[in-house]
């Protein structure tokens, strides 16, 4: 099988074939070969694991070719839709993909989905290889009945003045700090005004964040509650004494800082008019919703109390106590991480997905599904690599994402280094993809990098015209509208 093959590639004698129509183009470790081009690839997916993996790949092989593939008319993935608007420092790292995009053996082709507006065999066909790094952005569901309910983590409907967050990472902080930030400050960020007009409306007075274990095994880091903590105008409830392990001063250094830091807390604020909590050993029950209201409006979550098997450690499990709590509230948001889904047709194309990840080789590489021979009785030639959120599953920040691309356009870069490029067949790349489309009927429109400049522009002449540094437009149809100007 070609997976044993990956698994252990310092003792490789021979190595994998590189787009070969499942003949593996074998060639001895260390061979020099002779590269008449550089690889032509498809990335799926413009976020950071697309973009870092383009980035070196492009430093290490000359005459690299990459067309980037994207479901939405913008870039960015989650640097632009996830990254909280009042971090404008992080999304910084736009400016170093802006710069690879002046490459001109580089193509966005933005509003085009795979698996949805193009099979994944067209790709597999013109591509030497395909990169999947198209995220995790699937909301993770709590399973409680009503959940779907309006006033459940729709960012429209502040109503009433206590919120529940469920999760204690740093994504529900930045929910917590984004409901309890002054407008004023807000105005200022890239939040669109749609959800700055919702959130003036908020009559919203308290957040509770609420997770299932305790303060030393919560996922969210010391910037993130320093940054709740020093909110103005705002007071946190102290944390109990006793959900504390007894020995802080044990424990590794960045635990130790943030337990001492959540032990302190911040001074009382006589004059603050919202709060926050952080509520441990909680886990979401029920929903309860007021039938005095038409559609019943929710009015409570009702929680099972936990018990900490470990304490002591950081990855402690929880087992169920027979007591529960509930805790009015009027929205509900939920923040328990995220999920990744199969595009259709991967099977067909050599690439297994299994618990919400892609199969690789520990290093990128996809798993081909079952072996060699069934492989190449397949229609498609491309190696399948992965990276980022698809990869490892979704945690981790830009920097890990950064790693974690590198290390798939190694991968890229060592098969390459030992493929015989004289084996290979023509690539024609978006060219020839478009050329198959167009004749097999599917219909595209594509946005191409100079037209997601026009979409950055007019986003950017309607923030100026508010304060601030862009106005991102709401619809995929005012994007197009916009790129098409
Ligand atoms: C709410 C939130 C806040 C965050 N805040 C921070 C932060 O402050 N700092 C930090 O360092 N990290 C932050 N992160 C983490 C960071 O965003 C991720 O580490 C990173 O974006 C993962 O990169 P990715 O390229 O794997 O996925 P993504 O960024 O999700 O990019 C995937 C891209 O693929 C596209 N795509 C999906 N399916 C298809 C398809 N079928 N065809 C074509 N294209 C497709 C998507 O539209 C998207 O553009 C945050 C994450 C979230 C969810």
């Amino acid at each position: 099988m070609l997976v044993s093959r990956f698994r252990c590639p310092s003792k490789l004698r021979y190595t994998r074939q590189w787009g070969s129509k499942g003949r593996s183009l074998h060639v001895p470790a260390g061979a020099a070969a002779h590269h008449e081009r550089g690889p032509r690839i498809a990335i799926v997916g413009s976020g950071p694991a697309g973009f870092y993996t383009a980035q070196k790949t492009f430093r290490e092989i000359p005459g690299t070719v990459i067309d980037m593939y994207e479901q939405l008319p913008v870039p960015f993935g989650l640097v632009r839709y996830g990254v909280a608007p009042d971090h404008p420092e992080v999304k910084n790292v736009q400016d170093t993909f802006e710069e690879l995009a002046r490459s001109p053996n580089y193509t966005f082709i933005g509003n085009v989905k795979l698996g949805q507006d193009l099979p994944l065999t067209l790709l597999a066909k013109h591509y030497d290889a395909i990169v999947f790094a198209y995220g995790a952005s699937k909301d993770r569901k709590i399973g409680l009945e009503g959940e779907d309910r309006p006033h459940i983590y729709s960012a429209r409907a502040f109503a009433g003045d206590t919120a529940v967050v469920v999760g204690q990472g740093n994504v529900a902080l930045d929910v917590a700090r984004t409901l309890l930030a002054s407008i004023e400050d807000l105005k200022k960020t890239d939040m669109t005004d749609y959800a700055i007009g919702a959130l003036a409306e908020s009559q919203i007075k308290h957040v509770h964040v609420v997770g299932r274990r305790g303060p030393l095994q919560a996922a969210f880091t010391i910037k993130e509650v320093r940054e709740l903590l020093q909110l103005p105008d705002v007071n946190f409830d102290p944390i109990p004494a006793d959900l504390f392990p007894p020995n802080t001063k044990a424990l590794e250094r960045p635990k130790r800082r943030i337990m001492e830091l959540l032990q302190k807390g911040s001074p009382h604020k006589p004059d603050a008019t919202k709060s926050w909590s952080l509520d441990f050993l909680l886990s979401p029950e029920s929903l309860s919703f007021s039938s005095a209201s038409s559609p019943p409006e929710l009015d409570g979550v009702r929680f099972r109390k936990t018990v900490l098997s470990d304490p002591e450690s950081p990855a402690s499990g929880v087992t169920f106590a027979n007591d529960y709590k509930t805790l009015s509230a009027s929205t509900l948001f939920r923040s328990i991480g995220y999920a990744a889904e199969p595009i259709p047709g991967m099977a067909s194309i050599g690439c297994n997905f299994l618990h919400g990840t892609i199969q690789h080789d520990g290093f990128g590489r996809a798993i081909p599904i079952g072996t060699e021979k069934q492989l190449s009785t397949s229609q498609t030639n491309a190696s399948v690599y992965c990276a980022g959120w698809v990869k490892r599953g979704p945690t981790g920040v830009i920097a890990s994402t950064m790693t974690d691309a590198f290390q798939t356009a190694e991968a890229i870069v060592d098969d390459w280094k030992r493929t015989v490029i004289s084996h290979l067949p023509h690539r024609a790349g978006w060219q020839g993809v478009k050329a198959d489309a167009m004749r097999e009927g599917q219909k595209l429109d594509p946005v191409h990098w100079d037209q997601w400049h026009k979409i950055d522009a007019a986003e950017k002449h309607i923030g100026e015209r508010h304060g601030k540094p862009r106005e991102k437009l709401g619809s995929v149809t005012s994007m197009l509208e916009a790129a098409r100007a």
